[in-house]
């Protein structure tokens, strides 16, 4: 990904620790040892199209499930433990959202079953707009994590124990639903990937479950979020693509508690939440008011629907429904959508170049630039300019030599620029806009009899 991050992130992380914290459920486990152990703040949904919910779980397992630690790992001599496999790779790591996918309750007999079930869930996830559009953004990687045992902890009851690689277990925190993973093993799995921005533990089971734990890069992971699902439910893959939002495009949850009652504080942080009726935002011109009466996605219109960032009054979403409040609808907001965008622009580059634009070039060298792979509501736009000027003739194209582009030897240094603009109508904010254009700038050296090309 892009080493440039926004305020909004640690804003973003700051008041999902906040809300993880005033929803704490007392601790489930008993831990016989005065052992302070660390928690997380994850989000899980209790049932199939349901809306979320959020507690805080244990980092690791093994206190949770009440396991003996000494218990033997799975023989990884001779087999694919560890192995690194590319899904979707589309471009280097370092202009790419880096997505690892590792399995869990796998033997080492049953890799191709995860290989499959990877693939079906990224399948499902990338069907989902703006995911759809812009995949050509992200690598997708895979990671072998060979289990003793077939199947995790949990299922289908919760006095079923397995050892599993990475110790995932449905009924975390005494809930069904919620598929908690030990962190730490998950980390060490996903490392092996060239790059992890966005970790998926696919656990084997047909139960419906999962989590989102957020929040991560803040605690010390390389990593920002893990989704958990179970491998072969057809609704599990829901929860993927509504976790990976909060981490990406940044999106708060659009779905409230009754107990919360009534926002009470200013203006919040999150893009898709806001104190102000439509009324008000479109006259001060704030949050989403250029989509407000919009047709959207979701069915129905974009405007200021009353319950938000968990609290039913005082404070408004975009739409009645989107995939931030429930899900049992396949689609983001507008605004969502807009969020999503940007934020795959924030974390990867749509252009590429093999020649370094720090080097100064000739006017002779001929500069190659490859686009990611961008389709459906995306709609990208490559233009070339000498010195400022576009050079019109020239837009569309991902080679190109200076002197052909009207570089002249006249002794003088020149730059040309490749820029690639996003002109698609699922942005209108400006700032997003800049942010889906993309620029590399080389510095042409001075040639020709005027100048001192070999001093
Ligand atoms: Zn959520």
């Amino acid at each position: 990904m892009r080493t440039r991050r926004t305020a909004a992130i640690s804003v973003g992380v700051a008041l999902a620790a906040v809300m993880g914290a005033a929803l704490a459920a007392p601790a489930a486990a008993v831990d016989p040892e005065p052992v302070q152990e660390q928690r997380l703040g994850v989000e899980y949904f209790p049932e199939p199209g349901g809306e979320g919910r959020r507690t805080e779980v244990p980092v690791n397992t093994d206190h949770a499930t009440g396991r003996s630690a000494a218990r033997s790992a799975a023989p990884t001599a001779g087999t694919t433990d560890g192995e690194v496999g590319e899904l979707s790779v589309t471009g280097p790591s370092a202009d790419r959202l880096d997505v690892v996918i590792v399995g869990d309750g796998y033997t080492a007999g049953e890799q191709d079953a995860f290989h499959t079930a990877a693939a079906a869930k990224w399948a499902d996830i990338t069907g989902i707009e703006p995911y759809a559009s812009y995949q050509g953004l992200m690598n997708v990687w895979t990671v072998d994590a060979v289990s003793a045992e077939s199947g995790i902890t949990g299922d289908p009851t919760a006095d079923v124990t397995r050892n599993t690689a990475l110790g995932s277990y449905f009924w975390c925190s005494e809930t069904e639903r919620l598929i908690c993973a030990d962190i730490d093993k998950v980390a060490s799995y996903a490392a092996k990937a060239p790059e992890a921005d966005l970790v998926i533990v696919i656990s084997h089971s047909t139960k419906y479950g999962g989590a989102g734990y957020s929040g991560l890069e803040a605690e010390g992971y390389p990593f920002d979020g893990v989704s958990t699902l179970s491998s072969d439910n057809a609704q599990s893959s829901m929860i993927a693509a509504h976790e990976i939002a909060h981490s990406v495009g940044l999106l708060a949850d659009e779905y409230t508690y009754d107990s919360y009652g009534t926002w009470s504080g200013g203006e919040v942080p999150d893009i898709n939440s806001s104190v102000f009726t439509a009324e008000q935002m479109a006259a001060n011109r704030s949050k989403w008011y250029r989509w407000l009466g919009e047709t959207d996605p979701t069915g129905g219109t974009v405007g200021t629907y009353e319950g938000s960032s968990y609290y039913p009054f005082g404070i408004y979403r975009p739409t009645a429904n989107s995939l931030m409040r429930a899900l049992d609808v396949r689609d983001f907001n507008l605004p969502g959508r807009e969020a999503m965008i940007a934020g795959f622009y924030r974390e990867a580059n749509a252009l590429s170049s093999g020649t370094a634009t720090g080097s100064a070039i000739l006017r002779t060298t001929r500069l190659k630039v490859s686009r990611a792979a961008l389709t459906g509501l995306a709609a990208p736009e490559l233009r070339w300019y000498v010195d400022g000027a576009r050079v019109k003739r020239a837009q569309g194209l991902t080679a190109a030599v200076p002197a052909a582009l009207g570089v002249p030897a006249d002794g003088r240094t020149h730059t040309v620029t490749v820029e690639s603009a996003d002109r698609s109508a699922s942005i209108r904010d400006p700032q997003v806009r800049a942010e889906a254009t993309e620029r590399l700038t080389w510095t042409v050296k001075a040639s020709g009899h005027k100048g001192h090309p070999h001093r």
